[in-house]
């Protein structure tokens, strides 16, 4: 019997970060925590208001697109989808049919259908017999994004959605945390033996990536437990419980003829190509540098995959090491550098506060102190440590703790001669042949200099000594 190949398509919804909601001068903040203080009549539906749309929004989704490679809409319209909820006072929410404003593009190697703009509905509250609704996030700009099927397994549909948040987040479109719903992803799942594609469901709230994961598995193993029984799928919507890792059916799928769309009476038609700013051309030239370009060019540079994407997604790390690392092409320093950078302050929870500190040159002066060997490894970190806590100049610091590592030939020959006379057994052995031991006589000397001592400067010159005397 042949294998079953799963197919997966996204619909993944993203909440727009601008001033003011989608039609109407409401500020946009959904995490307002006082119920509908940003309301007015447009956004609670009531009858005879005019929606006016948000440029700023509509331009975020055009950037969006542009940076995926998209086609951008010249034409563009608005429809009314139609459909009662409590959350949906007007009776229809104002999205896009036949005119989105973005066709088309690519992202994390995934092709996309189509990127539209809409507006959120309210939310519901239940409490005990009672339900409220909360109107802050009614009419908040939401884009819909969606995929072609043609994802084939959980691991590339999670992928693809930690690349649209980092994508939302680097063209400042949105914050796109899914724990808080500003990015929501749904699945359309389905499974096949023979190549066409078999009957899909849809899973939806899922508000995380490992979510995203875990219902794509257990969804695709649980269809093919039912056709494997002999049993039929039904189209149908289905959530996840992340409680159980498993997906239930919550209602049979509406098709689009459901929602008899129509285009908006109240919103007049687009030709984008009229508005300067809002063309192609301007869509394009505005893009700052989209993360697969930084990848590439750290790459260039020398930089390891794993400190590649932590500079690609923080941007409080990836504006240091611009401004403060960069400064230099030397492959050394950049290196040295983000290994201090990476592991000792971002690593051990720097604050933001504390990282001002490191500013103006003060980093760079340290790692530089530390490539030219003036400060071992360990001085290296004791400066940084007092540098994060005080501030000051690292060269100030370096010689008031006492960590300038000391290079000149009496002070190495001393402290080897030191160490050959106070360890006879280990010199002994390493005579004997046993020249490993020369790390533990290094080590001594290290202990003996406290630290100021470079060690394979002292390395050196123990073996000159202990092989001098044989
Ligand atoms: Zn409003």
């Amino acid at each position: 019997m042949a294998a079953y190949t799963p197919t997966i398509g996204l619909e993944i919804h993203a909440e727009l970060k601008t001033e003011t909601k989608m039609f109407c001068g409401s500020r946009n903040d959904p995490l307002e925590e006082r119920p509908n203080t940003h309301v007015c009549p447009i956004c609670l539906g009531h009858p005879g208001t005019l929606p006016v749309v948000n440029r700023a929004a509509v331009t975020q989704v055009l950037r969006m697109g542009a940076a995926i490679g998209g086609t951008l809409a010249d034409y563009t319209e608005f429809d009314r989808k139609n459909y009662f909820y409590p959350d949906l006072p007007k009776g229809y929410q104002i999205s896009q049919l036949e005119y989105p404003l973005v066709k088309g593009g690519t992202l994390a190697g995934v092709q996309v259908t189509r990127i539209h703009l809409e507006e959120d509905t309210a939310t519901s509250r239940h409490q005990g017999a009672v339900s409220l609704v909360d109107f802050n996030r009614a009419g908040v700009p939401l884009m819909e994004l969606v995929t072609e099927p043609v994802i084939h397994d959980a691991k590339t549909a999670s992928n693809f959605a930690r690349e649209l948040q980092l994508l939302l987040r680097t063209l400042g479109a949105g914050d796109a945390n899914m724990e808080r719903g500003e990015m929501r992803v749904e699945a359309n799942i389905s499974v096949s033996q023979d190549g066409t594609l078999g009957t899909k469901t849809e899973v939806k709230n899922l508000n995380s990536f490992r979510s995203v994961e875990r219902a794509i598995e257990f969804e695709v193993a649980r269809q093919i437990q039912v056709l494997e029984s002999g049993g039929t799928l039904v189209q149908e919507t289905r959530g996840f419980n992340e409680e159980t890792g498993q997906t239930f059916s919550q209602r049979l799928k509406e098709s689009s003829d459901g929602y008899r769309y129509f285009p908006d009476p109240d919103i007049p038609k687009f030709k984008l190509s009229l508005l300067a700013e809002l063309s192609a051309d301007s869509i394009r030239a505005s893009l700052p540098e989209l993360p697969e370009a930084r990848r590439t060019r750290y790459a260039s540079l020398g930089l390891k995959a794993a400190d590649i994407e932590v500079f690609v997604s923080d941007t409080v790390y990836q504006e240091f090491f611009e401004t403060e690392v960069l400064i230099s092409y030397e492959p050394k320093l950049i290196q040295t550098g983000v290994n201090y950078l990476l592991t000792d302050v971002r690593g051990s929870g720097v604050t933001s506060a504390e990282i001002e500190k490191l500013r103006n040159g003060a980093f760079a002066s340290l790692i530089g102190m530390i490539v030219k060997g003036e400060l071992s490894s360990r001085g290296g970190k004791d400066v940084l440590e007092v540098l994060i806590k005080e501030g000051g100049q690292p060269t100030e610091i370096a010689s008031r703790i006492g960590a300038i590592q000391d290079s000149s030939s009496d002070f190495i020959t001393r402290i080897a001669e030191a160490v050959i006379s106070s360890n006879t057994n280990p010199v002994s052995e390493y005579r004997s042949g046993k020249t490993d031991v020369l790390k533990f006589l290094v080590g001594q000397g290290m202990k003996e200099s406290r630290g100021k001592v470079n060690p394979e400067l002292l390395s050196k010159e123990l073996q000159r000594q202990l092989d001098a005397a044989t």
